[in-house]
């Protein structure tokens, strides 16, 4: 009884606190979240009546940057694709000049060593290099197949694609072709740096356009990947600049309610604990699965909350440390091939600066649990996971915890949704199922693929079905 009258005051608290608060007029469209996705929806939606609604002090998400000396570093994102189609437009119209940047893992740590250029080619015996060979001929023959296309464009009919591989991990596919460990330890690495997932808990159909990518052809120089001036600042600059007061960070949403009149009522809390509640022709949710999942009060169907909340996100750490002089410049990034929770050494700054510079910089460490269900990694305290890199640094980078000035530790607990075997199935039920038309829409990254292009692209898909919706 005690516990009703609780649950009782509580209601009515709320609905009092909410009401009191400002009640705006009723807007076009309300944006749950202002990292890639929300930002991009917001973009194409500008001409409409819009308000972006982000938690965080600032926009931009899981491409969240910092800046120290004078240098913008990342403390998630880095670099993204060749900017194609929507975001050569949107760039030239964000007044943002995309910069072609080394490859990833243009250098190999590994046994206390680096090897830089031709990246894993180098050490691969006779052998290894055959099974290499084998293994890129696999996965070419696979991407020609229009997988990546599908994935971001769903360009093609599923009946013309290897979708059967979806029902596969890449350890089961790696086995089955019986390649050799180092080739395996290569590629599970890989992946958790870039995915914070595993060979055993990864798709193997939704590998298939990032490990045709990062297994290089001998001598390939190609690097189809693209930085700005300030990294991923310079767009979330451009965005912020083109959204003004539409974009109100610090603000977050704690529920998201279609009415019985077809609107939509998005009630949000500010820093300093202000109500406020906004009415919505269509809301677009950007948030993360299992965060849209909570938010969301009723509206979509159980096959669609469920979807939803069996999205696992990987967890994961990065470590910006701030030196008096610059250590890594032979390399943009450097794959770390040793047993550890280490993955990834960057350079960040190499997009600011001239090769040959060597004052004060700052290199990040990435850091990724060993399987993707590992949930208690990011909770590691700051001093141990401070130790675990300066270690791993110190290894290849002799004297360097001397230079160290000072750091910048950032946890991400929905760093990357994990594309789980059958992960194409949910998808399907996100993007048909008829309670995702309107006017609640989801956006993500989760929604194509975990990078800042799929996030983009899904932000427009959202933009794009909202305006049907509110066609007259
Ligand atoms: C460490 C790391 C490195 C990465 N490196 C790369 C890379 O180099 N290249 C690449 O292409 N991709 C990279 N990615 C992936 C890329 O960052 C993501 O795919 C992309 O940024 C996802 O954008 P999003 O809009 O879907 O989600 P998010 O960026 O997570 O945006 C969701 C937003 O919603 C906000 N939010 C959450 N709850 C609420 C609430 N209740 N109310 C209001 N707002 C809320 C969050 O604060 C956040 O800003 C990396 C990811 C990580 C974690």
């Amino acid at each position: 009884m005690k516990r009703l009258i609780n649950a009782l005051l509580i209601i009515l608290a709320n609905a009092f606190a909410y009401s009191a608060s400002a009640q705006k007029d009723t807007l076009d469209v309300v944006i749950v979240g202002g990292g890639f996705s929300g930002l991009t929806s917001a973009y194409y939606l500008n001409h409409l009546d819009i308000l972006v609604l982000e938690k965080e002090k600032e926009a931009g998400g899981r491409c969240l940057t910092g800046e120290w000396n004078g240098f913008h570093y990342p403390k998630g994102t880095e670099y993204m694709g060749k900017p194609e189609g929507l975001q050569k437009k949107l760039f030239r119209d964000l007044d943002v000049k995309a910069k072609e940047i080394p490859g990833p893992a243009d250098g190999i740590a590994i046994n206390n060593r680096i090897y830089y250029g031709d990246r894993l080619l180098d050490f691969l015996s006779e052998q290894e290099l055959k099974d290499y060979d084998r293994l890129r001929e696999e996965l070419s023959k696979l991407n020609d197949l229009g997988v990546e296309d599908h994935i971001f464009y769903d360009e093609m009919t599923t009946e013309d694609l290897p979708l059967r591989l979806d029902a596969f991990t890449v350890s089961h596919w790696l086995q089955s072709g019986q390649y050799p460990d180092v080739l395996t330890n290569y590629v599970n690495v890989e992946n958790r740096g870039l995915f914070g997932t595993d060979n055993s808990s990864h798709s193997m159909y939704f590998d298939i356009p990032e490990m045709a990518y990062d297994l290089p052809l001998p001598g390939d120089k190609r690097s189809e990947v693209y930085s700005f001036d300030n990294g991923m600042y310079s767009i979330i600059e451009g965005f912020a600049n083109k959204l003004g007061d539409r974009l109100q960070t610090g603000m977050s949403v704690k529920s998201v309610k279609v009415l019985n009149n077809g609107l939509s009522e998005v009630r949000y809390v500010s820093e300093d604990g202000e109500h406020y509640s906004a009415l919505a022709k269509a809301v677009i949710m950007s948030t993360p699965s299992q965060i849209t999942a909570e938010l969301v009060d009723g509206h979509f169907s159980q096959h669609v909350k469920s979807s939803l909340r069996q999205i696992d996100y990987s967890q994961y750490v990065t470590i910006n440390f701030f030196l008096k002089e610059r250590y890594l410049k032979d390399a943009w990034s450097i794959a770390c091939l040793e047993e550890g929770d280490v993955v990834t050494f960057y350079d960040v700054i190499r997009p600011q600066v001239d090769n040959d510079y060597n004052g004060p910089s700052i290199l990040s460490v990435y850091m990724a649990p060993k399987h993707a269900k590992d949930t208690t990694f990011i909770g590691l305290s700051d001093e141990n996971l401070l130790n675990k890199a300066k270690n791993s640094l110190e290894k290849y980078f002799s004297g360097i915890n001397k230079s160290i000035a000072g750091h910048d530790i950032t946890r991400f607990k929905y760093a990357f949704p994990v594309f789980s075997p059958m992960y194409g199935k949910r998808l399907d039920i996100l993007k048909n199922d008829a309670t995702t038309f309107g006017p609640l829409f989801l956006a993500g990254d989760y929604m194509v693929y975990a990078t800042v292009d799929g996030a983009m692209i899904s932000g427009q898909r959202a933009a794009k079905r909202t305006l049907e919706y509110l066609k007259p």
